[in-house]
């Protein structure tokens, strides 16, 4: 979708500082972060809203969850601990509408998010 901020990323057509990438999976550094590190990983593919998930997405969605993984262990967080979240729509604070995983570490993350 060309209207879609991180379809342009994927794209190439935006910069991003990124954290890994492969085939189906592109993770880079949020703009705005709200930890020591602060990642998104996100589908090449467009995919909106977690509701707009299908069946065949499926393994699409773990390997999003194989690279935060990823992600947090090459940062070094893998024993102290990290988050892994997805917002769904505006209530949640979902500001972009192409589904994507924070991955948040480095200090004490209270629980339950505001
Ligand atoms: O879950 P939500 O949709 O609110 O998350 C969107 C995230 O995308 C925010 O954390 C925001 O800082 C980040 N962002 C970014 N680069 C942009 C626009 C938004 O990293 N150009």
């Amino acid at each position: 979708m060309s209207n879609c901020l991180f379809c342009r990323i994927v794209a190439g057509e935006i910069p991003a500082k990124i954290a890994y990438e492969d085939d189906d999976v592109i993770a880079f550094h949020d703009l705005n972060p709200q930890a020591p590190l602060h990642v998104l990983v996100i589908p090449r593919k467009h995919i909106a809203t977690i509701n707009d998930i299908q069946p065949d997405d499926a393994a699409l969605i773990g390997k999003l969850y194989l690279a935060a993984k990823q992600v947090a262990a090459d940062a070094g967080y893998a024993d102290d601990g990290y988050r892994v979240v997805m917002n769904c729509g505006a209530d949640a604070g979902q500001s972009v509408f192409h589904i994507h995983l924070h991955v948040l570490a480095g200090r004490h993350l209270s629980w339950p998010p505001g």
